[in-house]
Order: structure tokens, then sequence, then C-alpha cells
């Protein structure tokens, strides 16, 4: 598998960059800055952490700006000191969008690329600020070594602040080609977004009922990478609100994950759709590594231990994720109090999860210990709501997604010039909806350890419910086995007959 990369920073450091390098009197300026890598499975992201800011003659502006091998020094044994890379960026001032490096700019970044690496260990990472649209462009210095040492081009360059903004490398993620399926959506945003939009990553944590609606109406919305995640497999008791699921897949011993990628399939607009999934659970390493290849997470599962993890990757690695759910209260007859339901966007900028109120950290060990899935403890809890135990109904679970894929646009589309809207809370019975004032505490791990990448809290280990779940569904009966095949038979022909019929 060919490694792709790409580069990630907040909005408040995006914003002192440009202070920086675009200059009033319209000349290029230059500055460097420290990164830490986060390693996913198959992209590698350099996350902007400082800015170091060139000292008295360490830099000269006279049109093309030239810096010195000190000042390379300097930013190497700093980056070294905190186990990071070295940035190099400067300003193309009349530039728009994704740029190309010019002869001088791969001499000036190539001369100090060896000296970079082998002081930090990693590779230098050169980055080009447009001046007329303020995007970025970026390469990795990790090909060759030597006099041989070359760049490879990253894919995209993505910063978070209110919305999620990207810059794309058009020649190594080309924009998709629109079709006539979506006339209407495109109608809605224009074309340069859904360009934009199309080519995100996004990753859906969660395949019950509302990650899979969320999943589907991606999907449908030409988005052409959606990764589902989930360990579950699918149960009677799934059917009254796993909308596209069927009595079928129950008897056929399904992954969640099976039903997400055939309805997604089904649903899916996009010219070129590649859609994954994944049987592992956040809180595995193998599960995380996954997660460090997307740009936008969609947090759909309710217990402590994965939402903790993502907690950490939203601010550790740069990558927003997009949460909510609904609670349903009943009063002591049995009858429906109240519903509420609530959404928010977690990134820098943004309290966590646990600010928030949304994840209870003392709830976190219980579930890495496995004593949420312990009868024996759950016994002793009384009535204390166990996570996950909770009730929920189809015609209520998707206003949560519907609350979810509404903080999405946000902060992908803008609408208004407004991002993200801050946490968001809906009641039910009163039909009220509420803007949360939740704050940041002045001491959250999590939001301290913004862009730390591969140095992030560590949280992942072995999952055993996920590990015995994927084993039931390797277990299955010879008449099992059997049946899956003769439907998978049938579903390669129902594909064969659209195809035939022109049905994409
Ligand atoms: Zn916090």
């Amino acid at each position: 598998m060919t490694r792709s990369t790409s580069v990630a920073m907040t909005a408040t450091i995006h914003d002192q960059l440009c202070d920086h390098l675009l200059r009033d009197d319209g000349q290029e300026d230059l500055c460097m800055a420290i990164y830490r890598p986060s390693t996913g499975r198959s992209r590698t992201t350099a996350l902007i952490s400082a800015i170091l800011l060139p000292n008295v003659g360490e830099r000269t502006v006279h049109g093309n700006v030239t810096f010195t091998g000190d000042y390379v020094l300097r930013a190497s044994e700093a980056a070294a000191a905190v186990g990071g890379g070295v940035v190099v960026l400067h300003s193309h001032p009349g530039g728009h969008r994704w740029q190309a490096m010019s002869g001088p700019d791969r001499d000036a970044e190539r001369s100090y690329a060896n000296l970079a690496r082998e002081i930090t260990g990693l590779p230098l990472v050169g980055m080009t600020l447009a001046g007329s649209d303020r995007s970025w462009s970026a390469r990795h210095w990790d090909q060759g070594a030597g006099q041989d040492v070359e760049a490879a081009h990253a894919n995209n360059v993505r910063v978070i602040g209110p919305t999620l903004a990207l810059t794309w490398n058009d020649e190594l993620a080309p924009p998709p080609p629109a079709t006539a399926r979506l006339r209407r959506t495109v109608s809605c945003w224009g074309p340069e977004t859904q360009a934009d939009l199309a080519r995100r990553r996004v990753l859906v944590v969660g395949a019950g009922s509302v990650g899979l609606d969320i999943a589907v109406r991606l999907a449908a919305s030409g988005v052409e990478s959606v990764t589902v995640m989930d360990f579950d497999t699918v149960e009677e008791h799934n059917l009254d609100r796993l909308i596209g699921a069927t009595g079928r897949d129950v008897a056929l011993r399904r992954p969640k994950t099976y039903v997400a990628h055939r309805e997604m399939s089904r649903n899916a607009t996009a010219a070129d759709p590649h859609f994954e999934v994944s049987n592992h659970s956040i809180c595995e390493p193998e599960g995380l590594a996954v997660a460090l290849d997307h740009d936008l997470v969609f947090c759909c599962v309710d217990r402590p231990w994965p939402r903790a993890v993502l907690n950490s990757v939203a601010y550790s690695d740069l990558i927003a994720l997009i949460d909510g759910g609904i609670a349903i209260d009943t009063m002591p007859s049995g009858t429906l109090r109240n519903a509420t339901w609530r959404s928010h966007v977690v990134a820098p900028g943004r309290p966590c999860l646990v600010c928030n109120h949304q994840l209870d950290p003392a709830r976190v060990p219980l579930d890495i210990d496995g004593l949420l899935d312990d009868p024996a403890y759950i016994a002793a809890a009384g009535n204390r709501q166990i996570d996950g135990a909770g009730q929920n109904v189809a015609v209520m679970c998707v206003s949560a997604a519907a609350s979810m894929l509404a903080q999405y646009t946000s902060l992908s589309a803008g609408p208004g010039g407004f991002g993200d809207p801050g946490p968001l809370q809906y009641l039910l019975s009163t039909h009220e909806l509420a803007h949360l004032d939740h704050t940041t505490s002045p001491h959250c791990p999590y939001e301290a350890s913004e862009a730390h990448g591969d140095l992030r809290i560590e949280l992942t280990g072995e999952h055993a419910t996920a590990e015995h779940q994927r084993q039931l569904q390797v277990d299955v009966s010879t008449r099992v086995r059997l049946l899956q095949w003769l439907d998978d038979r049938v579903s390669s022909a129902e594909s064969w007959i659209d195809r035939v019929a022109g049905r994409p």
C-alpha cells in the first residue's frame, strides 16, 4: 500500500502563520515551525504544533526570501527536544490554490532536508501559502537520501477551526467528476464545495441506528471515501431501527458493517465510491490506526472507552469529531416523559466530551475492565444506567442523526459564513432547541494534548468483546456459511442486472 501524506493545523496556528507570511509590502516571507507525526494505517500527517519565527538575521527578504543554516539548526534542535520534525514555510503572495514548487523553492528545501532529518529523525516538511486565497500546499522530504533526497507531495492540507477547511492537491486527489445523480446536491452549495466534501475521508464509528443512517446519507451525498467501523453482529432486537437490515441478515449472523457497506453501495451517487469497513473497535490499536487516515469522524457509540479514544484523537491528531446521541426518559409507569438529543463538534477551540459533560472519565476504566458487560457488576450497580443499554426508537433516533448531519454541514460548508454552532440540545417534550454554554476546563488533559500526534495519551488496548464478536462471525455453522454464500450470489446477480439495465 502506498502511503499518502497530509498536513493539519488549527485555525489559530493558520492565522498566526498568515500574519507573518503575508506582508503588507507584498514580498514573499518565510518561517519555520515544529510538527509532530500522526501515523495512520496508510497516511502520515504532519501536525503543526508550534511556530518558530525568525530572529534578526536568520532570514532576508529581498523579493525572493532566503534563510540561514543557523535558523534550520535552531529549529531542528527545538523540534528534536519535543519529539517533532521541522516545517519550512514560505509564501507566494499572488498564488491561488495548491502551489507547484519553483526551482529556487526546491533547491532551498532540498539543501536542508538532510540536516533537518538527521537532527530530528523525521523528514523535513515544506509548505507554501498562496496569498490570494490563503490556501496551503505541502510536501514531505521523505524520498531517497543524501544527494538524491526528494519530496513527495501531500494529498491535502487541513485547517480545523469553526469550519474545517481543506486545500487539495488535484494531481494526487483529483476532483470527482460530476454525475447527473448529484445535480440537486450541487445546486445547493456549488461545484467547489461538492468537489471538496466528496474527497474528504469520513469515518463513522458505530453502525447502529444513528451511524448507519449517517453513513448512507454521506454515500448518497456523493462522498467518495466513507469507512464504517463496528464489531457487532446484527441481532433481532436491532431490526426496529437499523433501517436496511433484514431478518435474513440476522439469520446469516452478518456483521453490522456488512449491512452498512451494502446499504452505502446501494445509495452511492459518486462516480467511483470506495467504501471500507473495519470490524475493529476504535479502542484497539488497529482501529485507531484506521481512524488516523480520516479527515473527519462521526462518533455514533455510547460506551465511555471508545468515546474517550475519539475525544483524545480530536485534539491530539486534529481530526474533527462530530458527536451526538439521544437519551429517552420514561415515567415510572413506563410511558414516555421526554427525549433529548444532543450534537456537538469536538475539536480545538471547542470543549471536549468531558468538558461538555458527555463523557464521565470515571466510567472509562470500568469499561476498559469489562465491568459494564459483567452481569455481577450490573446487578450490584442496581438501577444505575449502564452505558449502551438505553432505549431507542426509529422515529426518534433519526433526529439525533439529523442533528449530527446538520453539525457536519455547518462545519464543512459554513452556511452564511457561520461554522459549527457549538453544542446543541433539543428537548422533545417542549420542542426547544438550546445552545449549551459549555466551556473548557483549565486543566483538561485531552485539550492540552493538541497536535501531540503519536505522542497522544495511550488509551488503546485489547478489547475482549470486539475479539469475541469477530470470533462469533467467523465461527458460524456450515449451514449458515452455505446460506451466506447463496445470498452473496443473489446479491451479485442483482448488481449484474442493475449494470446491464444501466443502473450503475
Ligand atoms: Zn476538555
